[in-house]
């Protein structure tokens, strides 16, 4: 099965489990115990906290290791919206569940939403933020439905001028793209999953600046932020997916640009009817977000599978009470369009073969749906 899904999950990375499994055997015991066998642990624990925040050029104090980036975004609303008396917040109309579902739980309505799809987005948050007297922001760096990157690091700037914390949501950036500037970033966050990782592991990058981000009650562990014995094994994995793959170089990231546009050129070629989502802006090499001609995604989804190919639904209701995907309605497409929207997305070792049999796939799919679609209405004139 060839694998384009990497937006939802990664394989996991073969030195990712080696650290898995020798972490867990040699290195089970409790960081936080006083015999030595918890020290080594400790030891160990600390260095990958060294090694992981030196890559991100940050400083050890400021990651915690927690179980995903759910758990960092919730705990950022959370606190966000626990400051006595907080301005309103100013999110992203498209930014993933795990940021609209908190603000919503949290914010009792605290809250502006704005849509990022715009071209010179700083420009036009700085009056909005002055407007609404907004006290914080959320922008996500790249989007896991589209593949569209935001103008993270001139929001981190507004938003330093302003004086008021932005938290940004690199999910989707981390393992796709160079780590550059991110530690100019007060809040990030990562789930190990994304990037040849195991699940259930990742890491919160916090600012101390304008408000205590405690995570859970209990034990002093994550700098008393995170209570709760750290999993070491799947943290050591974590490391050792996030030295493999955690950065990627500049270079090869406008190759594989070079190679999508290519690739979605030779698409609108063989079949003129689809129609690509986020074509101006920029955006992740990996991720294709594409609306099929005439029938919902999950028949592509079927099709594509029965052929061999495992691809993403772009139209999965995350969140909105509408049944489509928020992220394609904020960008105005039809909601009859986002039913036919898959979204694809390659993953380092996908090559370019791999992509060049994606999209035979799809085009020997395509011919024979018409095929049958054109044989299926000779039936009905036969019929009347
Ligand atoms: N943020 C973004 C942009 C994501 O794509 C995802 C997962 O798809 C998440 C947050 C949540 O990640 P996790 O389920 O690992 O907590």
């Amino acid at each position: 099965m060839k694998y384009f899904d990497h937006n939802a999950t990664t394989p996991l990375d073969e030195n990712a489990r080696h650290a898995w499994l020798k972490a867990s055997s040699e290195s089970w015991a409790n960081p936080s115990s006083p015999h030595r066998m918890g020290a080594k642990v400790r030891m160990r624990l600390e260095a990958v906290r060294g090694e992981i925040s030196q890559a991100l050029g940050i400083e050890p104090d400021e990651l915690i290791f927690c179980s995903s980036a759910t758990e960092a975004i919730n705990a950022w609303v959370r606190a966000y919206c626990s400051q006595s008396d907080p301005r309103p917040l100013l999110v992203s109309r498209q930014e993933h569940a795990a940021v609209i579902e908190s603000v919503d739980a949290h914010s009792q309505g605290n809250v502006i939403y704005f849509s990022p799809h715009v071209d010179d987005l700083p420009k036009h948050l700085e009056p909005l933020i002055e407007q609404h007297q907004a006290g914080g922001v959320m922008l996500m760096a790249a989007n896991n439905e589209t593949g569209e990157i935001y103008p993270w690091q001139e929001v981190a700037n507004v938003c330093n001028r302003k004086g008021i914390p932005y938290f940004c949501d690199t999910t989707q950036w981390i393992g796709k793209m160079p780590l550059g500037k991110l530690n100019q970033l007060a809040s990030f966050c990562g789930s190990a999953h994304k990037f040849g990782g195991p699940k259930g592991v990742g890491f919160f990058k916090i600012s101390r600046r304008f408000f205590e981000v405690k995570l859970s009650h209990g034990g002093s562990q994550e700098h008393g932020l995170r209570a709760g014995t750290e999993d070491y094994p799947a943290i050591a994995a974590m490391a050792a997916a996030f030295q493999e793959y955690g950065n990627v170089n500049a270079e090869t990231v406008s190759e594989q640009l070079k190679f999508r546009d290519e690739w979605m050129a030779k698409l609108q070629q063989k079949m003129s009817d689809v129609l690509l989502h986020v074509t101006h802006h920029q955006v992740l090499w990996n991720t294709v977000s594409v609306a099929m001609p005439e029938k919902e995604a999950h028949y592509w989804l079927s099709k594509l599978e029965k052929a061999g190919f495992t691809v993403g639904l772009g139209a999965a209701c995350a969140t909105g009470k509408s049944g489509v995907s928020h992220v394609l309605n904020d960008l105005g497409v039809d909601d009859a369009i986002i039913r036919r929207t898959i979204r694809i997305s390659g993953g380092v070792d996908t090559t370019d073969q791999d992509w060049w049999d994606l999209l035979d796939a799809l085009e020997k799919i395509h011919t024979e749906m018409i095929s049958q679609d054109s044989s299926g209405s000779k039936t009905e004139v036969i019929r009347i």
